[in-house]
């Protein structure tokens, strides 16, 4: 089996290799992937640094041109791609060629706005001087990304690095080496030169934690989990750094009394339980008011009962595995919490046997929530999902802002008036209205408030805030 190395200073290095296995079929092995040690971080990240002054001062036209022939690979060869995904992953293949799609389209827009940098001149207070404000790259930037996006979020830190100037060392989540390498690899090809761009595989706890610990990185952009964001943040305060945290989220959906019921049970669904609830802009807690809630309940069961649990591959699969056994184990312990809680269980519940070995789990509906129970305050990204009844729309929005999390939140309604009173008074980054929590454009901003994000938005022209620092030059005339 051929073994996919690491990319550091130009070269393809490392001897051992680690099983990547499709949770849709344990006994497949989709290829060996080589693990990284702290050496090799450290050696990544001096590689890159060394590549920095060249790069920073590179040709809009050649970062350009290498971004644009990388989304262009990456678009003809989506199939192939995708299929790597859903078997890494677990998603759907259709959610993972739409995956992969989103990164080429990423790829596209930087390379788009490598040639829109810009900056301001400005008179000086003073006369006779001039200002002039202009934004350079920042330095090396470690990149460290999750399992549930293995090519989208690797996309969306990696374009826009480059594009800015910043050379790179990215570390992909264990479980989904593939991507990341492939896009890499696709990167390396399109002509970037030794050193810009570095891959290391491996743990968390030895590759990542070498990136945290180094105080050659001038900036670090992660999303995963609260946990390791705060650890981020903390090697991050002590090395004077640059930080972008993206982590969790407990998104309410509100459904209210006037609300197009299909829009509802179609949006709640969606984003309850595609991608196997395992994204973090995911609806786990649905509010929903006293006069709809027994046929929004009724409806959304009836939705789920025609929703196909199976291999990621197959033709008709709405809802692929669990990726992998330990968020298996996570999503189980949380069912039985909501049991023990008092949450009544509407429907799933179960783990399910396929054809082949996998970690397959039924969607999983609860009904008779309270916010404060568990289930209500803790990320489970699995295909869970509560109902939280209440009376009207102020007690809707008070439960859909009391959470310690603060991504995304939805509202499904006929009415203009609570639909724009939520879009303004909702505590989330992003608002949806009749419309999934998940799913969003890769051209404007993606973020949180709260426990979900920390720094500036990613995506769109706002990524430069954070990919980039500003310089204010005064010249006298
Ligand atoms: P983790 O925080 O466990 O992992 C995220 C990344 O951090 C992985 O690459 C992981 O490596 C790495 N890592 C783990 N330990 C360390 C360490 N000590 N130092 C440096 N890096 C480390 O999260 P998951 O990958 O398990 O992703 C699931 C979580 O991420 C969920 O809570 C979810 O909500 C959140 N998430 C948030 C998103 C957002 O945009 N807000 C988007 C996607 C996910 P390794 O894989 O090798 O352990």
């Amino acid at each position: 089996m051929t073994l996919h190395q690491n990319l550091i200073a130009g070269e393809w290095v490392g001897s051992n290799g680690v099983e990547n296995i499709n949770p849709s079929n344990t006994n497949e092995v989709i290829g060996l992937y080589a693990t990284a040690s702290a050496d090799d971080v450290r050696t990544a990240i001096a590689a890159a640094k060394q590549a920095f002054p060249a790069w920073s001062r590179s040709g809009i036209l050649e970062r350009h041109a290498i971004l644009k022939k990388t989304s262009d690979e990456i678009m003809a060869r989506k199939e192939e791609l995708g299929r790597l995904l859903a078997r890494e992953e677990g998603k759907t293949l259709p959610e993972a060629i739409g995956e992969t799609i989103r990164a080429g389209q990423i790829f596209d827009f930087f390379a788009g706005e490598a040639l829109r940098l810009a900056g301001e001149v400005l008179p000086s207070v003073r006369p006779n001087i001039g200002v002039e404000i202009t934004r350079e790259a920042v330095g090396v930037v470690g990149i460290i990304t999750p399992w549930n996006f293995p090519i989208a979020i690797p996309a969306w830190k990696i374009a826009p690095a480059l594009c800015y100037g910043n050379t790179v060392v990215f570390k992909p989540a264990e479980l989904v080496p593939g991507c990341a390498h492939a896009i890499v690899d696709i990167l390396h090809r399109a002509g970037l030169p030794k050193g810009v761009l570095n891959l290391v595989m491996g743990k968390g706890s030895v590759v990542g934690q070498a990136m945290l610990d180094s105080a050659d990185l001038a900036a670090i952009t992660f999303t995963g989990s609260t946990g390791t964001g705060k650890r981020v943040a903390a090697a991050s305060i002590e090395h004077n750094r640059k930080f972008q945290l993206e982590m969790g989220g407990k998104n309410p959906m509100i459904v209210l009394d006037d609300a197009d019921l299909t829009v509802a049970v179609e949006a709640a669904a969606n984003s309850g339980f595609f991608s196997t609830g395992q994204r973090c802009t995911a609806s786990s807690r649905l509010i929903v008011t006293e006069g709809i809630h027994d046929k929004f309940v009724a409806a959304l069961t009836e939705k789920l009962k025609t929703l196909v649990v199976d291999d990621a591959l197959k033709a008709g699969t709405h809802i692929g595995p669990v990726v992998d056994e330990r968020q298996l184990a996570t999503d189980t312990d949380y069912i039985d919490i909501g049991k023990k809680e008092g949450a009544k269980l509407a429907f799933g519940g179960d783990t399910i046997t396929r054809e082949n070995p996998g970690f397959y789990l039924q969607p999983t509906l609860f009904t008779e929530a309270t916010n404060q129970m568990r289930i209500s305050r803790e990320e489970i990204f699995g295909p869970v999902a509560s109902v939280i009844r209440v009376k009207d729309y102020e007690e809707a929005l008070a439960v859909a802002n009391d959470t310690p999390f603060g991504l995304s939140a939805g509202i499904a309604t006929t009415s203009l008036k609570h639909a724009t009173h939520f879009k303004r008074n909702s505590e989330a980054g992003m608002v949806m209205v009749n419309l999934p929590t998940a799913g969003v454009d890769f051209h404007v901003p993606f973020g949180g408030r709260k426990a979900s994000s920390f720094g500036s938005r990613e995506q769109g022209k706002y990524a430069a805030e954070f990919f980039t620092t500003v310089k204010t030059a005064y010249t006298l005339a």
